[in-house]
């Protein structure tokens, strides 16, 4: 890799502050909410996959007899404290799972935490509170990075599913500290990404769905060029068949963006990449439906929305996938949170595991429905990142990766 990494520094006695993404699901009543009874409605992680992936550096950097200054953002706390979003939850899980004490400093700055981070003995961690309990942070404030930086001798980064935002702990800070170095979560995602992008083992294939093609066509446009197929899906799908056309019924459009998807198309095919598109869709009145069938894309009835690609199209796609040596997949194939609804998807990503090519999946919904689908392990790689990932994929220079210092 281009960047140093954690494994490219000697910690021995040295703090460093260790940018990870904790930012996890809780469950359980905020702090003010709780009853009488405060350790029954207690508020904690309901999802922990997150901190499982932050273990490995932190695990690095205490054996390596640092002092470990841990810093994330949760939630959208609007820039002041607000104990719904306090990182307390999640100290306590992560010391569960570090098997060592993780002491949770009352702020993110200041003199306080500045001399708690000073009396910490080599291997300690410290968890600051909610780094966004501070505008200045997504303002990439540079006082604010400055206060960060004092906490620390060396900054490494973790956090790829941050790395597309300038802020003060991820972007501003690395001006104060340094060197800058990747953590191995970091590594791991660049260069999992890094094989799509940068002379990946062909054919190479893209798999797009999801609600928006708004959010998604800047990776469309890009992926086009870059692949030898695009396999469209997902509520996505019909502002692409809208665009060719059809009636779509009262299935997700976004009318502003049916121009944009024609010429999409037009460069897909004066370029010779294949797209597929659905023939036949899953369709209802709305998710709630308890009836449900498949029809072709061309008598798509007015009433109905289009809720899953249909039993044709999964056949299409699953062939579409054969011989592929690279598969990259953002987005599920239908509203795949409904049993009704979730076949394509779910039988998409039993293909994708099965078809032998080197896969990567990423996005948070794609991801859970893999895991729901049941062949996680089979997958190449499955990306923490859902907006990191897709403005990689976009091609575009991530604040928080062009930020690490550079390998000499
Ligand atoms: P990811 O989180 O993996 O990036 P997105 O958030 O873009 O994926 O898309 C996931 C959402 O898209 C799901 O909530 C799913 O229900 C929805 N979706 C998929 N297909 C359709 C469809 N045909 N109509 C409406 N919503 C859809
Ligand atoms: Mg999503």
């Amino acid at each position: 890799m281009a960047k140093l990494s954690v494994e490219d520094l000697d910690l021995g006695g040295k703090r460093i502050f260790l940018r990870v993404d904790l930012n996890v699901p809780l469950a359980g009543p905020p702090p003010e909410a709780a009853g009488p009874q405060p350790e029954a409605g207690e508020r904690q992680v309901a999802d922990d996959t997150r901190l499982q992936a932050a273990l490995p550096t932190l695990q690095h950097c205490v054996k390596s007899g640092a002092a470990v200054i841990l810093a994330s953002h949760l939630g959208r706390p609007k820039g002041k404290p607000d104990p719904k979003y306090s990182l307390a939850p999640v100290a306590k899980r992560l010391e569960e799972l570090l098997g060592q004490p993780v002491p949770l400093a009352a702020d993110c700055v200041g003199d306080a935490v500045e001399a708690q981070t000073r009396s910490l003995g080599p291997g300690q961690v410290l968890l600051l509170e909610n780094l966004r309990f501070h505008p200045e942070e997504e303002a990439n404030d540079p006082v604010f990075a400055g206060a960060l930086a004092r906490l620390a001798d060396c900054y490494a980064n973790d956090a790829f599913a941050a790395a597309h935002r300038a802020h003060a702990s991820i972007e501003a800070i690395t001006r104060y500290l340094s060197p800058a170095v990747a953590g191995f979560l970091m590594r791991r995602e660049l260069e999992a990404l890094g094989r799509i992008l940068d002379r990946p083992e062909r054919p190479l294939v893209a798999i797009l769905g999801g609600a928006k093609v708004s959010d998604k066509l800047a990776l469309v446009e890009r992926l086009v060029q870059q692949v030898d197929a695009v396999l469209i899906g997902g509520g996505m799908a019909f502002t692409f068949l809208r665009a060719l056309g059809h009636g779509v019924g009262r299935s997700l459009v976004e009318p502003d963006r049916i121009e944009l998807a024609r010429r999409v198309l037009g460069e897909a095919s004066r370029r010779g990449t294949q797209v597929g598109l659905p023939v036949d869709a899953v369709v209802a009145e709305s998710p709630d439906d308890v009836e449900s069938r498949a029809v072709g894309v061309r008598e798509m009835p007015e009433d109905l929305m289009g809720l899953d690609i249909g039993p044709l199209t999964l056949a299409r796609f699953t062939a579409g996938l054969r011989g592929a040596k690279t598969i990259v997949w953002n987005g599920p194939m239908g509203v795949f949170e409904r049993s009704r609804f979730a076949r394509g998807t779910v039988e998409l990503a039993r293909a994708v595991a099965a078809s032998g090519a080197f896969s990567v999946v990423g996005g948070g919904d794609t991801v859970a429905a893999v895991h729901q689908a049941g062949v996680a392990e089979k997958i190449g790689y499955l990306s923490t990142a859902g907006g990191a990932f897709l403005e990689f994929l976009e091609g575009r220079v991530l604040p928080g990766v062009a930020a690490l210092t550079d390998r000499p």
